[in-house]
């Protein structure tokens, strides 16, 4: 921390999961006070194990569509509790969306009485099955709002909504990220997305499962450096009043994801088609331009590198080898695509 920043007093809502507990160890790193509330739905003990006894971390097992009480004069509210994986946001639909109307509405609340500023981790699922590409804020997305995905992209939505509404009538200093696809490490490796699916299976030696042809895009962001980007929203000083894409622009097929995770795990699993699943996005790439422009952010690791620190994380976490003929240069099957996930 230099001398010209405070200490903070930050609460992290979803911070056991994936991305929240990265975030808490960055604030933490910063030398704020952090405090974690969660439900523990897919967030895990494991993830902030190490931080329990740091004098500045403090766990609260709570579930925020209840009213969140703390004690300690909060600065800073972070919003990122919510399941992000399509089979658990949909195992129990109407408390998804319940997470994102009510739990951020509790939040906000809280926020307001403490004078704190909010942070709403938001989708790239707000744009839907996109019929714009890449996707910039300004599309209002194309998503169907009976489907079994509903529970979350609607639920997103009004959360938004809830956010601009907030801060439109001066009660809340309120801010919105839309983050696209995520990857790293302390991904459940039991919860369905796409890049733990591949990896943990490709060190199994199970086959790899794509659902569909596998020619739908995703464009994969490595979580350190989506992190950097939530913090400098959070902390740019004028609240740009929009909703910011964070994401790494690199588009992949998810047959080209697939390829690239066998290489570099050195598995020979076969790959097994599946049903595409209901509403399932055929194209995201993120425009951001908004992000480079407000925050002078944009994403450092190419998917190879982000990888390349993922897959042993996840070899040493289910203790399972690493094949001894993993690649060490790693040569993807689109030379086209990384090339353009590193200029992009
Ligand atoms: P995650 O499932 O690993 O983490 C979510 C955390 O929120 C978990 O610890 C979970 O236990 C907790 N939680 C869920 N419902 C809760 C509730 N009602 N009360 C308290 N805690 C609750 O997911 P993640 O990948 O870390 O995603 C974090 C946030 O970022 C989510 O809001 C998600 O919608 C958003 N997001 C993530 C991605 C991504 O690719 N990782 C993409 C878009 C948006
Ligand atoms: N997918 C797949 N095999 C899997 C898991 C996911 O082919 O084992 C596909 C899924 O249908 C989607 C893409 O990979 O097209 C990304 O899925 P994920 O669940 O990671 O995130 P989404 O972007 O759909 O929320």
């Amino acid at each position: 921390m230099t001398a010209s920043t405070k200490k903070k007093t930050i609460l992290v809502a979803g911070g056991a999961g994936f991305v929240g507990s990265h975030l808490c160890d960055v604030l933490l790193a910063d030398g704020h006070r952090v405090i974690c509330v969660d439900n523990f739905q897919t967030g895990s003990m494991d993830n902030v194990r190490a931080l329990r006894n740091h004098p500045d971390f403090k766990l609260i097992h709570g579930d925020i569509c209840e009213p969140i009480i703390v004690r300690e004069q909060l600065d800073q509210i972070y919003n990122l509790a919510c399941p992000a994986s399509p089979p658990q946001y949909q195992a129990d639909p109407i408390h998804t969306m319940l997470t994102s109307v009510v739990g951020t509405a509790n939040l906000l609340k809280l926020a307001e009485k403490n004078g704190a500023s909010f942070l709403q981790a938001s989708t790239s699922e707000v744009y839907g099955d996109p019929e714009q590409h890449p996707q910039h804020e300004d599309y209002w997305g194309h998503v169907n709002c009976t489907g079994p995905r509903a529970c979350y992209d609607e639920g997103k939505r009004a959360a938004e909504t809830l956010c601009f509404d907030m801060l439109r009538t001066g009660r809340v200093d309120a801010r919105v990220v839309r983050i696209f696809n995520t990857y790293g490490p302390r991904m459940s490796p039991n919860d369905g997305r796409i890049v733990s699916n591949l990896i943990v299976q490709a060190l199994r030696g199970e086959p790899l499962t794509i659902y569909g042809s596998g020619e739908q895009t995703r464009s994969f962001c490595f979580v350190s450096d989506l992190v950097a980007g939530i913090v400098g929203l959070m902390n740019v000083s004028a609240n740009p009043g929009v909703p910011v894409n964070i994401g790494n622009p690199g588009e992949f097929t998810i047959s080209e994801l697939a390829d690239l995770v066998l290489e570099m795990t050195g598995s020979a699993s076969p790959i097994k088609h599946l049903p595409l699943p209901v509403d399932d996005p055929q194209r995201r790439r993120p425009d951001i331009g908004r992000a480079k422009k407000l925050l002078d952010w944009e994403p450092r690791l190419p998917l190879s590198e982000g990888l390349a620190l993922t897959i042993p994380w996840f070899a040493e976490t289910l203790d399972l080898k690493l094949p001894k003929q993993r690649s060490t240069t790693i040569r993807p099957r689109s030379e086209r695509a990384l090339a353009a996930a590193v200029h992009s």
